[in-house]
């Protein structure tokens, strides 16, 4: 009613209410002063009554008429209300809820709790237990009275329980409360963290995209954005880089490029790539790259970015280069390799054909490597070949040094007049070899051996002229370590005889026409205790070629594996024929026990033969425990367990005879037959014998001297306490028929010749 009342109140239109009134008034007066014949009093109030009447009427038709207009009012409101998208509530001056809209009911779950007038705590308080106000009640109303005390709109995004954001905000109003509109903003949040999640993704892959991305305006040419790969190819961080342009941290020549490149990308309007280029970078040095360009429009179509990716190639250029350098390079000395040479040398030859000139290649041998790798071991060894291609280099300043193998360098001359600069050349190579070398404090001496083959006279193409120059220094080796030789026509001859020797040695072991010699070893008594097989080869036009040459032939063809197998087989199977059960002695070269199991060959032979291991004596020398020793001191072990005996040849002829001897108990001893030779003219030799006499009694094994000759000779060894002898004074190697009587056979023909 009060509501009407102020509505009417506010209602503007009384002057229908007094027109009322007064023509009421009127019509009363006049019904009745014409018609009833009444006292001018009674007229006059009975018109007052009327004209009220009309008033009352009127009025009641206005009030009915604001009444009407009011719940008209009211049902717009309500439906403006309750078809908001938001929730919606307003609180008067005491903070009471006066208005609210259905969506703020459902909202919140609020429909048995909400009532008008009550207190914002209240409903705070409601929601906080329903999960719907993850904040203290308490905080939240001090922190809104507090914002509407200042007259502030009080907003708030509030995360519910179920996960519903619901944005508030709190509106003022001049009454002293406020209005508060509540909307459900989950949708847009989780599109909003979408967003953001997707951003900071695509943040997080370019920052991390290895490759250098950079992103400038497009019309200042600023950077208006960098990853990490950036910073890192650029040398600097980010912040010297946003913000500036390509002179501000480029040098000047590279400016004017990177300007021209990007105006260009820009003006195509399409990718564009720049290929292999250098970029000094301020502060990552001078990088090989390709960088790829692509101008971004905007929705008029110019172009308002520019993206740049760089390609950084330089560590691959590095690894390729590294990688040609290794194909051509030697790991251990960085020498050019074999194949830098061929290829040098076929370069060498086209230049020297077609300007009329002569060169020299010079095959240098290192003289007593093989010594030192022994002594010092591989590691000083190494160091050994680091310091020579040092020293080669050094000398060899214009011409091509290459290391080709293990201690074999080749070395091109420059076009000159030859043979005097190859000459001149090879003999300061010798020169620089002929003092100490120092490694590690040990101090050695290496030589040259040097073989020179001079174009176009001694080959007009490189493998000619390369395989020339390799028989001047077989030559040079064969006759002095250390020399100087240079090619002539007949060491080619000389090597192809060698060759044309190898097949028929080929041949000749195919075709089982080698033979073996047997030569008798004797205690000093004279008693005969054993035989070593030596193998025999007579060429058909050669006649008989001595081991000493064809053995060495067989070792470099390989051929020595299958003549090994059968010099073994050959005199097992012999002295297990022999009724007198003596041992039989066979010579291993180096190359069988680096080819091939020998032991398990020397098994299956003593089961095929028959032979008791313990009458086959192996006569290995120290070539045997160069290289792999550890290797071979395994295989020998092998042997050793197997029953079979293990003797040293060719004692003090080697390298470093007491280490080896110390690394494998040896059977016995065989002392080299050159001391014995030189036993009358040369004190030395009678030194050495005494010395390794008294050293193979230290450590027990017993010494056999070679080459016995004479009774001289034999009695000088009985004094010195040797313990056997093997020589022309006991026998010389014979077919065994020869030695019938002494292994227990009946004799064909007696050609003994025995101590007597
Ligand atoms: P080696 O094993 O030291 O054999 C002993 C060599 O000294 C034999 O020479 C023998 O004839 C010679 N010799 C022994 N006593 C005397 C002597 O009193 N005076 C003289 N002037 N010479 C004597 P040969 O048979 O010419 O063999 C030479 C080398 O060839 C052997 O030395 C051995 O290293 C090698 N050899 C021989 N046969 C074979 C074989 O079947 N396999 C292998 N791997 N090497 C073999
Ligand atoms: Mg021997
Ligand atoms: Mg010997």
């Amino acid at each position: 009613m009060t509501k009407t009342i102020r509505y009417l109140a506010k209602f503007r239109d009384w002057r229908s209410i007094a027109i009322a009134g007064i023509a009421g008034f009127c019509l009363t007066f006049a019904a009745l002063a014409a018609s009833v014949s009444l006292s001018g009093r009674a007229i006059l109030a009975a018109a007052a009554i009327g004209s009220l009447s009309c008033v009352g009427l009127t009025f009641l038709w206005c009030a009915l008429c604001v009444i009407r207009k009011l719940s008209e009012q009211n049902v717009r409101r309500n439906f403006a209300l309750n078809n908001m998208a938001q929730g919606l509530c307003m609180f008067d001056g005491q903070h009471r809820l006066v208005v609210w809209n259905k969506n703020y009911e459902v909202m919140y779950g609020l429909e048995s709790t909400i009532r008008r007038g009550c207190g914002i705590g209240e409903l705070l308080a409601a929601r906080h237990a329903m999960g719907s106000l993850p904040q203290d009640p308490k905080i939240y109303e001090a922190d809104l009275r507090a914002a509407l005390g200042r007259g502030e709109i009080f907003t708030v995004d509030v995360e519910m329980s179920d996960g519903r954001v619901i944005a508030v905000i709190n509106q003022p109003t001049s009454e002293g409360g406020w209005v508060a509109t509540h909307e459900d903003i989950t949708e847009r949040k989780r599109s909003e963290r979408e967003l953001e999640n997707t951003r900071a993704f695509l943040d997080m892959i370019v920052e991390n995209v290895p490759s250098p991305i950079i992103v400038k305006d497009a019309s200042a040419l600023t950077y208006l954005l960098v990853n990490r790969a950036t910073e890192e190819y650029f040398g600097i961080d980010r912040a010297n880089i946003v913000g500036k342009i390509a002179a501000d941290i480029l040098p000047p020549g590279l400016v004017d490029t990177v300007r021209a490149e990007d105006i260009k990308a820009i003006e195509s309007g399409d990718i564009s790539y720049q290929g292999e280029h250098g970029v000094v970078t301020p502060g990552n040095g001078t990088r090989v790259v390709t960088a790829t360009r692509l101008p971004v429009k905007d929705s008029a179509g110019k172009a308002k970015y520019l993206i740049t990716v760089i390609n950084d190639i330089t560590e691959s250029k590095r690894s390729e280069q590294r990688i040609a350098h290794m194909a051509h390079h030697d790991a251990l000395t960085n020498l050019p390799n074999r194949v830098a040479f061929n290829e040098c040398i076929d370069a060498t030859i086209d230049l020297a054909a077609v300007a009329n000139e002569s060169f020299g290649v010079l095959c240098i041998d290192l003289d007593r490597f093989k010594a030192v790798n022994d002594v010092f071991g591989h590691a000083i060894g190494d160091s050994l070949l680091r310091e020579v291609a040092v020293r080669l280099e050094q000398v060899c300043q214009g011409a091509f040094v290459a290391r080709v193998g293990g201690d074999e360098f080749t070395v091109i001359t420059p076009t000159a007049q030859q043979p005097q600069a190859a000459e001149a050349l090879a003999e300061r190579l010798a020169a620089a070899f002929e003092e100490d070398i120092t490694i590690d404090s040990h101090q050695m001496r290496v030589g040259l051996t040097i073989g020179v083959a001079i174009y176009p006279q001694d080959g007009a193409d490189a493998t000619a002229l390369v395989a020339n120059a390799d028989a001047a220094l077989f030559r040079a080796k064969s006759e002095a370590r250390g020399s100087i030789r240079f090619f002539e026509m007949a060491m080619d001859q000389q090597l192809r005889e060698k060759r044309a020797l190898q097949q028929d040695l080929r041949k000749a072991v195919e075709q089982n026409e080698l033979a073996l010699h047997y030569m008798p070893q004797a205690d000093m008594d004279g008693r005969i205790t054993g035989f070593e097989a030596l193998a025999r080869w007579h060429h058909p036009r050669h006649g008989l070629v001595p081991p000493d040459v064809f053995i060495p032939l067989a070792e470099e063809s390989g051929i020595i594996g299958a003549l090994g197998e059968w010099v073994l087989r050959t005199a097992c199977q012999e002295a297990a024929s022999w009724p007198n059960k003596l041992h039989i002695a066979v010579n291993l070269s180096p190359v069988q026990f680096q080819h091939g199991d020998l032991p398990s060959l020397v098994h299956q032979v003593l089961l095929d033969t028959g032979l008791s291991p313990a009458r086959l004596e192996l006569e290995i020398t120290e070539g045997v425990l160069i290289g792999d020793f550890t290797g071979a001191v395994a295989m020998l072990r092998r042997l050793k367990n197997m029953g079979v005996r293990v003797a040293m040849d060719d004692f003090g002829t080697g390298y470093s005879s007491l280490s080896y001897l110390q690394s494998f108990p040896f059977y016995k001893i065989k002392i080299d037959r050159a001391f014995v030779a030189n036993l009358s003219h040369s004190q030395q030799s009678a030194t050495i014998i005494r010395a390794v006499i008294a050293l193979s009694r230290g450590l027990n094994m017993p010494v056999v001297a070679e080459g016995v000759e004479t009774e001289a000779q034999r009695a000088f060894l009985a004094a010195e306490g040797c313990d056997a002898i093997q020589g022309y004074l006991v026998g010389r190697p014979m077919p065994i028929e020869d030695y019938a009587k002494l292994v227990g056979r009946k004799p064909a023909h007696v050609t003994l010749v025995a101590r007597g």
